[in-house]
């Protein structure tokens, strides 16, 4: 089979389809087709996450995570409305458990107001215990933009308009290869051959694959991290009221364990953050070689390696050891015990890394010809999506036209 297309994506997690819905807004008569491997939308990063709407108090001011994260979350906030996808704008708070950390939490307070969060308040401990009454720390930072959504439920509806647009999905279409053909590509997939003359690489825990299988060079390799979550005994699930945080290690990109309430009202403790041996692997036990090869082969991880060692090995004993990772929660929470908690989920996130050793902090997108790859869009990308896509169509227009 051989059928053509103005642009193709590749991917439909939230960020394919949030840029798919962008560009056919666009250009109603644009034909656009958006491919993923999986039989349903939103697999992988987007079905796997904590589910928070994130304010953007973390980013560096300028970046595009901060630009996207703050423009992202209010498109975002309207487009639930719009389309009567359950959420709520509860707000969080991120805790600081002793005096060591209070630079930190002035410096978040800074840049949430650099990020142009307004309504940020300190809490003292007696305010912080009016909130979250089980938490125990010496000061608080309330984020009141910070929300809870189900990023499934947003990305079908995405595809939904998307394909009430015009748009073609197919899914269980993994793409293998894209070569250039005169002034088209050719997508193969297993069984078939595409034509478009553009295309989007939205592939996540594959984008960087997807983008050498393309000619491209990129000095990155995706490294996957799993993050593991616990849930509370619905009898205990009252210790949490909203979302509690605590201060981030700044050398660190992800935002340490948290405390999430989430949309259908369940509670959910985690992610941690440790190296998994498959791009997809959920649980401990899942390898894949060709994955383990590539993290291994790169130079990249082992610079990454000689520096987080202790971080790594300390992530994963909290994996291996429910009392460890109780342990770390009792920081935030000391009357919580293991009893209070089942095993939960996981997620993988695709966390982009240079051959230096240095994780990608920002959103990292890409142009080569008429091809845009998406080679790192880790947390606060679901947050940001709709934002992302407007972006991405942007570029793709100034590609086409
Ligand atoms: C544990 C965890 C917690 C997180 N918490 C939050 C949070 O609370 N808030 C927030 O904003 N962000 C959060 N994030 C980040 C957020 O989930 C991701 O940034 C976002 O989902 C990325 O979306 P994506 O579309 O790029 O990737 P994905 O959702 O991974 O989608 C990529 C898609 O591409 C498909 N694909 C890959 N290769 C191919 C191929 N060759 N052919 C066809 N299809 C292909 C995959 O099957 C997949 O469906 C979290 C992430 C994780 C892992």
């Amino acid at each position: 089979m051989s059928t053509s297309a103005d642009l193709a994506i590749i991917g439909g997690g939230i960020v394919g389809c949030a840029t798919a819905l962008a560009i056919i807004s666009r250009n109603p008569g644009l034909k656009i087709v958006l491919f993923e491997k999986e039989m349903q939308l939103a697999s992988h990063q987007t079905g796997h996450n904590s589910g928070v709407i994130h304010a953007g108090l973390y980013y560096r001011p300028g970046s595009l995570k901060a630009t996207t994260c703050a423009s992202g979350r209010e498109a975002l906030y309207r487009f639930c409305v719009e389309h009567d996808i359950p959420h709520q704008r509860c707000g969080k708070v991120v805790v600081a458990v002793d005096e060591t950390e209070l630079p930190a939490l002035d410096e978040l307070e800074r840049r949430g107001q650099e990020n142009g969060l307004n309504g940020l308040q300190r809490l003292t401990a007696s305010e912080l215990q009016k909130r979250e009454p089980h938490v125990r720390g010496i000061a608080g930072l309330l984020v009141p933009q910070t929300g809870i959504v189900d990023y499934v439920r947003v990305t079908q509806t995405m595809a939904g308009i998307f394909q009430s647009r015009g748009g073609v999905i197919h899914l269980h279409t993994p793409i293998t290869q894209v070569s250039r053909d005169s002034d088209s590509y050719l997508i193969r997939a297993r069984n078939s051959t595409f034509r478009a003359r553009s295309l989007v690489n939205c592939a996540g825990l594959h984008a960087d694959r997807v983008a050498i299988s393309a000619g491209m060079h990129p000095d990155l390799r995706i490294i996957p991290f799993r993050g593991e979550y616990y849930e509370f005994k619905p009898e205990r699930s009252s210790l949490v009221k909203h979302l509690i945080y605590p201060v981030p290690d700044p050398q660190m990109p992800f935002l340490g364990v948290h405390f999430t309430r989430m949309i259908d009202g369940t509670v959910e403790a985690g992610p941690n953050a440790v190296l998994a041996w498959r791009r997809e692997g959920y649980h401990r036990s899942d390898i894949s070689l060709r994955d383990l090869a590539d993290t291994l082969t790169f130079r990249g991880f082992w610079k990454l390696s000689a520096r987080f060692w202790r971080v790594g090995l300390e992530e994963h004993g909290r994996s291996f050891s429910k009392s460890l990772f109780v342990k770390s929660l009792q920081r935030l929470m000391p009357e919580i015990r293991s009893d209070d908690l089942i095993r939960g989920g996981s997620g993988v996130r695709a966390q982009a890394v240079d051959r230096k050793g240095r994780m990608i902090d920002d959103f990292c997108i890409q142009t080569e010809g008429r091809m845009v790859h998406v080679l790192n869009a880790p947390s606060p990308a679901a947050t940001a999506s709709l934002s992302i896509g407007e972006h991405i169509a942007e570029r793709v227009m100034a590609l086409i036209k």
